[in-house]
């Protein structure tokens, strides 16, 4: 069975992708930062479309190194290994930049940005060990840059750099990294932080005149996730429609 690690399993995108990977007859391990009996209700599901498979939740804060670490050790154990490695879990705010905390703007790039790099070096050495590996990284629409999204858009833009420097330096060694980059989808991230404005403007503006849809977006991740894209290395997947930007 392959096997699949995801930060930020437990709502939303995250969750949509535990239950892909187990109607695909994955193992999962996946994480979330508090909500624990979301998460467990995720394991539960995930049980019932795969009843064999293996489905188990971690308790992480991806701005913690040495915690990363751990779970890193603790999912290696449970599952054996690992095959694919989603740097998913993500905050946004809604802040003009010259209002924006010191804080705010550091709390949205290191769980963004720094956590992806902790987490992607807390597998890398088993991943190289073992030859094969496939590391997702979940960027943006707003990766090129949108209003009030200073931070979140410079988190996400450093994923980009983040993940091209992963695929050259352990490409050679067989580990592939990517970069997918979700248009807008119905998640409760959407729904705290979109204004009316901005939903309108995701379904006008998009040419396909909607929306995502979460599985739509998972189909992607699982193929990047699989030997199906043995050969993509360092590419950007784009899951929006055809949405090129945001205002
Ligand atoms: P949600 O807000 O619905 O879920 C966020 C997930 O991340 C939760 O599982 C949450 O855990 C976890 N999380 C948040 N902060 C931390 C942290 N510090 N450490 C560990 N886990 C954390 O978000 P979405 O599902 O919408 O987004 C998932 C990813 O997709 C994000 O990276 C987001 O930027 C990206 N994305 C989303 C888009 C959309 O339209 N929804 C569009 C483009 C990109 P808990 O449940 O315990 O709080």
């Amino acid at each position: 069975m392959p096997k699949m690690f995801i930060t930020g399993g437990s709502r939303g995108i995250g969750a949509e992708l535990v239950f892909a990977a187990a109607r695909r007859g994955w193992d999962v391990a996946f994480t979330y930062r508090s909500q624990e009996s979301a998460a467990k209700s995720v394991e539960e599901c995930a049980r019932e479309l795969h009843p064999e498979g293996t489905f188990v939740s971690f308790a992480l804060d991806v701005r913690d190194a040495a915690a990363i670490d751990g779970v890193a050790d603790q999912v290696l154990e449970r599952l054996d290994g690992v095959d694919a490695v989603i740097c998913n879990a993500g905050i946004t705010t809604n802040e003009m930049a010259y209002a924006m905390t010191d804080a705010s703007w550091s709390d949205v790039i290191d769980t963004n940005l720094g956590g992806s790099f902790r987490v992607s070096r807390a597998f890398l050495p088993e991943l190289v060990a073992q030859r094969r590996g496939s590391i997702i990284m979940m960027s943006s629409v707003v990766s090129d840059g949108a209003s009030g999204q200073a931070a979140y858009a410079a988190s996400k833009a450093g994923l980009h750099g983040l993940a091209k420097s992963l695929a050259k330096e352990y490409g050679p060694k067989g580990v592939r990294t990517n970069i997918l980059v979700p248009g807008y989808f119905e998640t409760d991230m959407t729904r705290d932080q979109m204004t009316s404005q901005l939903r309108e403007f995701a379904t006008a503006y998009c040419p396909q005149r909607r929306m995502g849809a979460l599985e739509e977006l998972s189909a992607a991740a699982l193929f990047l996730a699989s030997e199906d894209s043995a050969f993509v290395n360092g590419a950007t997947l784009r899951v929006t429609g055809g949405l090129d930007w945001a205002p």
